[in-house]
């Protein structure tokens, strides 16, 4: 280290800085007072101040060092790294150009594509490009699990290129790779480092919420670097700069498939909370139910509340034994998503932990309480993208139970709508 350091190849920081009577941490640029602690420290002697915004990656207080790389960067070059001989639809063609062109230029790109649309390929080429040129690239996502179900993919496609998945826990977190995959926590390891970083899910809960990921990822981006948003669901203010123009943006409004999104449909159900209290399943929910343990079609039914979920769980299951339910702490999340998967489970209660990322090849989906807030345009959209996903099962139903339609039901109706006319017109699908 010392060797390194008298070399000028790493350089040390303060792990949180004082500015007058702020902080700013500089692992993760957090600067919000409340999530500022102090502990006794028994390295400093004395209260020494830590961030909360980070800790889930080990504490970093005021006496803690940071190294960063601050030498020649490492060059490489990949020629012709890409293996993989699957094709693209029109709709991801347009988009992988578009992808391309600005790895090569560099600046912002955002990618609008419909769940469904086959985002990973399209990236392809354009990481492709990017590894001939030399530029180290990053794929950043919320989401553990996508990272884990990304990763064998990109091996596939780049077999030569040395690769880095990073998560919690993964082995991969001290070798050098000119590709990296990483969830945003394990982000905040690096600082301009990535000359490429796309972000995946731009939308997704919880960054929605609080700008962690989009910051991390700027730190760990280089300067004049390129920086592409995957998402489905881009929330309003994007969609407008979008569609007018206003940012560099393509929009893919095709399913891979070629068959149009299906389109929910909104049912009046009353006071749904007052009927479960008395024990009953509000009747045009009870037919939706019926009706698809008739088909022996699977479902998945989306409650705001686990509170509310439970209580109707065994409202269902006096007619359907075999019926679960599931949210973000049950202990055998992954147990009921998997019984789902194997058929084992008909029909599978959830809060919105299951909205997006879960994929069923045959299923139909309602929403019950869909006028709640935790329902939002983008969480609707994510919703209705369960369905259809498959090319042998294109279509399904979706019905949002709801007492009283929200502006976000009605936004997240008109976005499906908006994405078909626009597919149809730019001749994306078939029908
Ligand atoms: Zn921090
Ligand atoms: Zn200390």
């Amino acid at each position: 280290m010392d060797e390194h350091i008298r070399q000028r190849f790493c350089a040390y920081k303060k792990g949180i800085e004082r500015k007058g009577n702020r902080y700013v941490c500089n692992r993760c640029k957090n600067t919000d007072l409340t999530l500022f602690a102090t502990f006794p420290c028994a390295r400093c002697q004395r209260e020494c101040v830590y961030c909360r915004n980070c800790l889930m990656m080990g504490r970093i207080s005021e006496c803690t060092t940071l190294v960063t790389w601050c030498g020649p960067n490492v060059s490489f070059s990949y020629p012709n790294a890409l293996h993989w001989n699957g094709e693209l639809s029109p709709a991801q063609r347009e988009a992988s150009e578009k992808i391309t062109e600005t790895i090569r230029k560099g600046g912002d790109l955002l990618v609008w594509a419909v769940c469904g649309a086959g985002k990973t390929e399209m990236l392809f080429e354009g990481i492709e490009l990017a590894l001939q040129m030399g530029k180290r690239v990053a794929i950043a996502t919320p989401r553990t699990d996508v990272v884990l179900e990304l990763t064998p993919r990109m091996k596939r496609a780049f077999p030569e290129v040395p690769f880095a998945s990073l998560y919690g826990g993964s082995e991969d977190r001290h070798r050098f790779a000119p590709l990296v995959i990483a969830t945003t926590h394990q982000l905040l390891r690096f600082e301009r480092a990535f000359d490429v970083m796309i972000i995946d899910e731009v939308d997704a809960f919880p960054y929605s919420a609080d700008d962690t990921l989009q910051r991390a990822a700027k730190k760990a981006m280089k300067e004049e670097g390129t920086l592409i948003f995957l998402t489905a669901t881009p929330d309003e203010k994007w969609q407008r700069a979008c569609l007018h123009g206003k940012r560099n943006c393509v929009i893919l409004p095709a399913r891979y498939h070629r068959h149009p999104l299906p389109i929910p449909t909104f049912r009046w159900c009353g006071n749904w909370k007052g009927q479960l209290q008395k024990g009953r399943i509000p009747r045009l929910i009870f037919l939706w139910f019926q009706k698809r343990m008739e088909m022996g079609k699977q479902a998945l039914i989306f409650f705001p509340e686990i509170e509310w979920m439970e209580r109707a769980l065994p409202l269902f299951q006096n007619h359907a034994p075999a019926m679960e339910a599931v949210h973000s702490e049950d202990p055998k999340r992954k147990e009921k998503v998997q019984a789902m998967r194997d058929g084992k489970i008909p029909i599978l209660l959830t809060t919105t932990i299951l909205e997006r990322g879960v994929t069923i090849p045959n299923i139909d989906v309602a929403v019950v309480g869909a006028e709640n807030r935790i329902f939002t345009e983008s969480a609707l959209v994510q919703i209705a993208g369960r369905v259809g996903r498959s090319p042998k099962y294109p279509d399904g139903d979706i019905t949002f139970f709801h007492h009283g339609k929200t502006r976000a039901m009605i936004r997240a109706k008109q976005q499906l709508l908006r994405m078909n006319r626009d597919a149809r017109k730019k001749g994306l699908i078939d029908d």
